[in-house]
């Protein structure tokens, strides 16, 4: 089966790569050709993952019409850091809060500062969209992978990208810059959004 990543992150290609089963090939958007940008115009991560999934899926079959046969499907992922005591905010606005990472982290530090309930969560919201003729003939999937913790007071570790130095996943007490990427790897919110896109594609393969 050969389905296209609607990403051309390194990190996240690799983590991908290295936990779909033998049989599964992941393509990038590099590897396919597609170089756009994709405005996330969505209110919430469910729109956008399926907003980046139709564009590559529309682009593949408008710009390539010959080789759609050959591609089974293509699936994007959203991720949102969902913090309690801000009624879920940044959501849908993560990557883009305060402006850089870095700006991003010492915002969720500000904002939590004084506050005992520092609660939180990473979603991850995948979508895939099915060639008609593949196994899961022509549908849309839409998966969710959560993982729930807590915003340390201050930064720790360097490992990781993004909010890792400030998030402390839940039944640990380092955060996701110290913990080894192997375990983030296996517990992270986009690690069980996979997982559970998996179960889904192998169900679907079995029918
Ligand atoms: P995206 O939708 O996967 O691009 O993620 C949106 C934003 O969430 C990113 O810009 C990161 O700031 C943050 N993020 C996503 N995944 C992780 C993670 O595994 N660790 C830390 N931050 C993350």
């Amino acid at each position: 089966m050969k389905l296209v990543f609607a990403s051309n992150n390194a990190h996240k290609l690799s983590e991908v790569r290295a936990m779909m089963p033998a049989g599964v090939e992941v393509l990038s958007l590099h590897e396919i050709g597609f170089e756009a940008e994709i405005e996330e115009t969505g209110k919430t991560l469910e729109e956008n993952s399926l907003i980046k999934a139709k564009t590559v899926w529309n682009w593949i079959v408008e710009s390539r019409k010959s080789k759609v046969e050959s591609i089974d499907g293509v699936f994007a992922d959203d991720t949102g850091l969902e913090i309690d005591a801000l009624n879920g905010e940044p959501g849908v606005y993560t990557a883009r809060w305060a402006g850089s990472p870095a700006a991003n982290r010492a915002k969720a530090l500000r904002e939590l500062e004084g506050k005992d309930n520092r609660d939180c969560q990473f979603r991850t919201v995948i979508t895939l969209l099915m060639n008609g003729d593949a196994p899961l003939n022509g549908g849309m999937i839409q998966v969710e992978g959560i993982v729930r913790g807590r915003i340390a007071e201050k930064e720790f570790g360097e490992g990781g990208f993004g909010y890792d130095p400030v998030f402390i996943p839940e039944g640990y007490d380092k955060t996701f810059g110290e913990l080894p990427a192997e375990l983030k790897n296996h517990i992270s919110h986009r690690a069980r959004a996979i997982q559970e896109l998996i179960r889904v594609l192998n169900d679907g393969m079995m029918e």
